[in-house]
């Protein structure tokens, strides 16, 4: 027979397993056997076809065929250097795929090795006691813990379900959720029974002890796990926004290369030559590297952000968090410590504080206390702990404070909690009958509640004493604790699941503080100095929200709006008070997140939304960051969200989006130190074409600058760390390119140009001191043309050196940055003069680049220019600064 079909005892034997689990050896014993419990990728992305695409993309076929009309030209007019240039341009080809190949490929490894840093926990019963597993180390026969929010780890049948639901989308497709239980079931299929969880699945609500029976691939998830691993590659806005840009520069290179063919025509050049120039031109000015290079910062942003334990799931998400204007955040555990304490305590009409409670032997809020939880007995770090919920705990530990022993009764049925409930009741065995304890938010409970427990005994609550406890809770809420109702009912026997919250007997308030995180209000300070708007979304009190709001500096006077409130609300009235400067959403249930973040989104915001429950994944999808919890979220959150925090804590969001910004930044900077060197490759054809003068710089040496010695300093700003000023201005305007005018115009028009002076200064420097007239021709090989153009060319590069360092930042002073504090790029220039002495210096540099020695003077005149260029961009700097301040 089947396992669904087999009783709970036979199950256990049917998989040699029992109550207790398996022992940790057996248990090691089948993991051999029967493999980790993982869905092994059948298709792992090859990379052959990965590293072949990078040598025939569009641009990549441009060179290509330039090099084959190089080697054409080499055939009808031999010995002009052009079978040269044809290798020449194909060395191009291969340094440039390797390259961009070893960053595609870097930067995925970067985003899968994030992944791994988060495996999937279970929780777990081995040698009758309970920890946490890594999902991956689940054998058949484990018996494991599941409750709301959890994604199945693998086949199991159910032993104990108390309100379970599932939604088997994953699996069967649809998308209604279905209620789970334990006995047998003579269904056929395991996957139609009542009694089975299949892997993949995502427990919707309840609390389950479940048997494992199949594992990794031999689980129904893993039976079709072939079929659903087919997702393929979204490029990111930015990513398109790149490729966009790269193809727009590509058309404008082309444009020139017409254009200077068509004035090589006029000025009756040689045709072959002419192609090959045009080509050349074409070639110099496309920005090969860009969407490699973009990738590659965007992943090593995430391996920062990560040591800031916020862990990035999809790589678009870096840059949206970089133009986030608003964040929903939870209260609980994300702005506060979720370390809770009992502060005050209100029974019978009185306040108590807990240090009191020993007065309170018998009083039954003790035993709702004691009992009214979802707490585990476990191990973690091999110390017995309790495992669950903080506000349990500290409730279990006021009770245990009193008396040590209770006896241990049997839970016979539960009424879940979840946020739009906000309250949770179990149902206990005890030999004085049945007992309800409920435990929830005041506004849930009271309804319910028949009577109430006072000193002399249990009275009928009447109206005054209603309002009395309201009083008592807005008290509580205003010093920002957190208030919980405790009541209790003694059921007659057999009462249906539906009426068992009904007629309860209240017992008392509890006030419970949660102190705020230390680092949060200076997160909430740099929010506001980023002009982002912080709005917090809670389950909680509305007093109790506005008094923690208070304390982290986050509010003054807000506007609260509550759920009941909320729901009343139409779309347009919420966007409308979403105007508010300061706004707290309180006692809102899970769906209402939801609304929020659409609300948010139909203003234009850029929305980062925070949660952690099952029901927040729709806000978390919904949204344009949806960001889960690490240690309180559940694995469905985790799973719809684009970004994990490790630790929960709030200050981290401020921190990646830093990064984000800074990533933007960046990619800015090594667009602004690409673009300039464009400027010095061109004007000495111009002025070639032009006054005819020999070609100060030949193909083969823009090659050299654009595909060599520009890569890794460009690759150095993309890593460049997050500046003090990222945080102090507004987040960037939904429609600010990434390319604009103010870069368009420094690149091109400022220090360009200053490069093209220097380029062409030195290239006549060293013709007039070989004794070259205006008008002279000289060949293509004459030593002094050689010397010349290599002059041109070295000064480019000193000038770009200088240029790297200014390209740090638009407006800030190149001082105000360490010299030394970014590694990668000391490194870029090292690598750089490297180049540019094995070019100048060595005679295979000297065959493949046209070049020739040049004598130390040239480097101490191209110096001065650098210089210059650096002062003249800190006085531009400063006048830019200046009128910044002007204009606030
Ligand atoms: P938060 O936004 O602070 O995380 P929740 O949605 O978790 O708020 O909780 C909302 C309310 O539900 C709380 O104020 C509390 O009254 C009640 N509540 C929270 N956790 C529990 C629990 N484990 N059992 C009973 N009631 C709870
Ligand atoms: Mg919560």
């Amino acid at each position: 027979m089947k396992i669904h079909q087999l009783a709970e005892e036979q199950a256990y034997t049917s998989l040699r397993s029992s109550a207790n689990g398996l022992s940790e050896q057996e248990a090691q014993r089948r993991l051999r056997e029967y493999g980790p419990n993982r869905v092994e990728e059948i298709e792992k992305k090859h990379l052959l076809p990965s590293f072949i695409q990078e040598f025939t993309h569009f641009f990549a076929l441009i060179l290509w065929l330039a090099a084959i009309l190089a080697f054409i030209a080499e055939w009808y007019a031999p010995g002009q250097g052009m079978a040269m240039l044809g290798y020449a341009i194909i060395g191009v080809i291969i340094i440039n795929g390797v390259f961009s190949f070893w960053q595609e490929y870097r930067a995925q490894e970067a985003v899968a090795a994030l992944r791994d840093l988060l495996p999937l926990q279970v929780k777990i019963m081995r040698d009758g006691t309970i920890r946490q597993i890594p999902a991956s180390e689940l054998v058949p026969g484990d018996v494991i813990h599941l409750t709301d929010g959890d994604i199945v780890p693998a086949d199991c049948r159910l032993l104990e379900a108390f309100g379970v639901r599932v939604n088997n989308a994953t699996i069967t497709g649809e998308s209604l959720s279905r209620v789970r239980s334990t006995g047998r079931s003579s269904e056929d299929e395991a996957q139609n029974s009542h009694n089975v969880l299949l892997a993949g699945t995502v427990m919707v609500s309840g609390e389950a002890k479940a048997l494992v029976y199949a594992t990794g691939m031999h689980s129904e998830f893993g039976k079709i796990a072939h079929l659903t691993q087919v997702t393929s590659a979204v490029l990111s806005p930015l990513q398109l926004e790149i490729i966009r840009l790269s193809r727009l520069i590509a058309m404008l290179s082309v444009c020139f290369g017409i254009v200077f063919f068509l004035i090589g025509l006029g000025l009756e050049l040689p045709f072959w030559t002419n192609l090959i120039f045009a080509i050349g031109i074409i070639v110099a000015n496309v920005p090969e590297g860009l969407l490699p290079t973009v990738t590659l910062a965007l992943a090593m942003a995430t391996q920062r952000m990560a040591k800031k334990n916020a862990l990035v799931r999809h790589l678009p998400a870096v840059e949206a968090l970089g133009s986030t204007t608003v964040i929903c955040t939870d209260k609980t555990g994300t702005l506060t410590q979720n370390r809770m304490t009992v502060k005050q305590l209100f029974l019978s009409g009185e306040f108590y504080l807990p240090g009191k409670v020993n007065r309170l032997q018998d009083h039954p809020l003790l035993a709702v206390a004691r009992y009214c939880h979802n707490l585990k007995q476990g191990e973690s770090h091999g110390k017995q702990t309790l495992l669950g919920d903080p506000m349990e705990i500290a409730l279990f530990e006021l009770a245990q404070m009193v008396m040590t022993a209770y006896p241990d009764h049997m839970q016979i049925a539960e009424i879940p909690f979840d946020t739009d409930r906000k309250r949770l009741s179990l149902l206990y065995r005890t030999p004085d009958g049945d007992r309800l304890y409920c435990k929830g938010a005041l506004e849930t409970v009271l309804p319910l509640c028949q009577d109430i427990h006072l000193e002399g005994g249990i009275q009928p609550l009447d109206e005054p004493q209603r309002q009395h406890l309201l009083d008592a809770q807005e008290d509580m809420a205003e010093q920002g604790l957190r208030v919980l109702a405790l009541a209790f009912r003694c059921c007659p026997p057999q009462t249906e699941v539906e009426h068992l919250e009904e007629k309860l007997t209240l017992c008392g308030l509890v006030g419970i503080e949660d102190p705020p995180r230390i680092e949060v209000p200076t997160a909430i300070a740099r929010c506001r100095s980023a002009g982002i708007k912080v709005i917090m979304v809670t389950g909680d009190h509305p007093h109790t929200a506005r008094a923690i709001a208070r304390e982290i500096g986050l509010v003054q006077n807000p506007l609260i709006i509550v759920g009941d409130e909320l729901r009343r609300m139409s779309q347009i009235q919420l966007q409308l008070a979403l105007d508010a400067k300061e706004i707290i959403f309180a006692r809102v249930g899970a769906d209402q997140k939801m609304r929020i973040v659409q609300a948010l989104k139909k203003k234009g915001e850029i929305v980062a939304v925070t949660g952690d429950g099952v029901n927040d994944a729709p806000a978390l999808k919904a949204a344009d960051i949806g960001i889960s919890m690490g240690i309180s979220g559940t694995d469905v959150a985790k799973e719809s969200a684009d970004i994990i925090l490790l630790d929960d804590n709030f200050a981290h969001i401020v921190s990646a989006i830093e990064e984000g910004r800074t990533v933007f930044e960046n990619i800015r900077k090594f667009m602004t130190y690409i673009l300039t060197s464009n400027v010095p490759e061109l004007v000495p054809y111009l002025a070639f074409a032009l006054f005819k003068i020999p070609l100060p710089l030949t193909i083969v040496q823009i090659l050299a600058v654009d595909l060599g010695t520009d890569l890794l300093p460009a690759l150095a700003l993309g890593a460049e760390t997050p500046r003090n000023d990222v945080m102090q201005k507004p987040p960037r305007a939904h429609a600010e390119r990434l390319l604009h005018w103010p870069l368009l115009v420094r690149a091109y028009l400022f220090l360009g140009m200053i490069e093209a002076a220097a380029a062409m200064a030195l290239f006549f420097y060293v013709l007039n001191n070989g004794g070259w007239q205006y008008g002279q021709i000289l060949p293509a090989d004459h030593p002094l043309y050689l010397q010349a153009t290599t002059a041109c060319l070295s000064t480019i590069i000193v000038m770009q050196i200088m240029n790297v360092f200014i390209c740090r930042h638009p407006t800030e002073s190149a001082f105000r940055f360490a010299w030394f504090g970014n590694r990668l790029l000391l490194l870029g220039v090292a690598v750089e003069i490297g180049l540019i002495l094995l070019i100048v210096y060595t005679p295979w540099g000297n065959s493949l680049f046209g070049t020739a020695p040049i004598s130390l003077d040239v480097w101490l005149y191209a110096i001065p220019f650098a210089l210059v260029m650096l002062i003249l961009e800190e006085l531009r700097k400063i006048l830019l600064r200046y009128s910044n301040k002007q204009h606030r």
